[in-house]
């Protein structure tokens, strides 16, 4: 049997009184197109930076590509490419010097080349030189995908990465996303859209209030619920 993508073995988090993750246990193969689904609040973004060595959890174990996070941190994190919620970026560096910056992060150098077809497949070929502060809100979204790609992770988790984008940026970002997954990416999303874990997931896994309450196929998870009781159990 081939290692999983990402292994997270009984996660606990808590915020002082709050339960954020209470004993969360998953495995996601390679190659899986995989949705993480869960109404605000339910701990979707603190399992992303639990695996994403930002929030270190007060009990389990979490992998990636068989890389514990916390006593491996350096391997873990040079699997994974992790596209943000937030839009935070330094407003005073252009668009190649920022993902420039996030290469030498990962101690690469002379990463031009791979810079270059990165920025062409998101379409922004002609923002390279450009300003973050001057960039469109789209655009700033696509930079966050493509910094997640200069270390060409195999393993890519994209956090609401459609939250407040328009629907021809969200098809192409689709697209895009959907190519990186033929490639032999693993993707693992997080959203509140149903049609979109429908559209593009294999597997879902639903989180609330901290615990899995469901993980199955997309296509079983749709013949178990009624399309109606999904919704409402994921909005
Ligand atoms: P959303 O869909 O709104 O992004 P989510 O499923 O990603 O929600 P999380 O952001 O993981 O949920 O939050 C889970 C719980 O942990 C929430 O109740 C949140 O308020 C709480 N929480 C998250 N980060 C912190 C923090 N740094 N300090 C205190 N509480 C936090």
């Amino acid at each position: 049997m081939t290692m999983p993508a990402i292994r997270v073995r009984a996660v606990t988090k808590n915020y002082g009184a709050l339960t954020a993750l209470a004993g969360v246990d998953l495995e996601i193969e390679q190659g899986e197109f995989f949705g993480l689904l869960g109404p605000n609040g339910a701990g979707k973004t603190t399992l992303i930076s639990a695996l994403a060595g930002l929030v270190r959890p007060d009990s389990g174990v979490l992998e990636i590509m068989g890389h514990d996070v916390v006593s491996d941190y350096r391997e873990a994190r040079r699997n994974l490419g992790v596209v943000p919620q937030e839009l935070v970026f330094d407003p005073f560096f252009s668009v190649r010097e920022l993902l420039r910056i996030q290469s030498g992060y990962f101690g690469i150098r002379n990463n031009d080349d791979w810079i270059d077809e990165v920025l062409a497949r998101l379409d922004l070929s002609h923002k390279a030189g450009a300003n973050m502060r001057t960039l469109s809100g789209g655009m700033k979204r696509r930079v966050l995908v493509a910094q997640a790609l200069v270390h060409r992770p195999p393993v890519i988790v994209l956090d609401e990465p459609t939250a407040g984008v328009d629907v021809e940026l969200r098809q192409g970002l689709w697209q895009f996303v959907r190519e990186l997954n033929r490639d032999g990416h693993t993707i693992v999303l997080t959203t509140h859209y149903l049609e979109e874990a429908e559209t593009l997931c294999g597997r879902i896994a639903m989180l609330k209030a901290g615990k899995l309450v469901a993980l199955d196929t997309t296509d079983n998870l749709l013949r178990r619920f009624a399309t109606h009781s999904l919704r409402v159990n994921v909005e």
